[in-house]
């Protein structure tokens, strides 16, 4: 089982990978934890990479498929995997068909757990956090005893910058902005499947649970 995972911030895509790898025992393929891979083993392609880190630029193409190519090559993809984060492109997208046809295999599926962008602003936004010891609340998933108070120490909770309404709707846009290419790519090839995950993580599970297995 071939499949890419995709999802805007706060869609719950880690969540629903967690739960895919433990169901069908694929392994879950993030690009940071891929880079970070190829860094410790010191591939030659990890290497060139981790050049292009250390000067805080982007890892060109040409290395990050390299990278790609590698971690899909390994015995634990016998089975198949789950890839998030890559691709990112439609130049990667492609990148990674040419990849697949030298192994003799394609995507099965493309799953986009789709969340309506207003409900994504309400699940980033509601985001508090103690400044006294750091733990992290949410106004409606995750809530303190009393409101706006830290269970712990009682302090105060605020909200970060980063989790502002203006600042939450920009990184969203941005987002959008980069994956409905690549979605209009995969819905052309007939590979995405929308799931609705504006609904409990169980739920959505078994969305995909019933399309995997369909
Ligand atoms: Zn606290």
């Amino acid at each position: 089982m071939n499949l890419i995972l995709m999802g805007l911030p706060g869609a719950g895509k880690g969540t629903q990978a967690q739960k895919i790898n433990e169901k069908y025992n694929i392994p879950h393929i993030s690009t940071g934890d891929m880079f970070r891979l190829a860094i410790k083993e010191g591939t030659q392609l990890g290497l060139k990479a981790k050049e292009y880190m250390d000067q805080g630029e982007l890892v060109p193409d040409e290395v990050t498929v390299g990278i790609v190519k590698e971690r899909l090559s390994k015995d634990d993809c016998n089975n198949g995997f789950l890839l998030d984060g890559f691709p990112r492109t439609i130049a990667q997208a492609e990148a990674l068909e040419q990849i697949l046809a030298e192994m003799d295999q394609t995507i099965d599926s493309v799953i986009h757990v789709n969340v309506p962008e207003a409900k994504l602003v309400e699940r980033l936004t509601g985001r508090r956090i103690c400044p006294t010891c750091g733990t992290a609340y949410h106004v409606e998933f995750n809530p303190p005893k009393v409101e706006g108070i830290c269970d712990k120490d009682g302090s105060q909770l605020i909200q970060r910058d980063d989790d502002k309404v203006e600042t939450v709707k920009n990184r969203l846009s941005v987002n959008i902005k980069q994956t409905q290419p690549l979605l209009d790519f995969y819905e052309n090839r007939g590979y995405l499947v929308n799931i609705n995950g504006d609904q409990e993580i169980d739920d959505v599970f078994s969305d995909i649970q019933s399309f995997l297995e369909k």
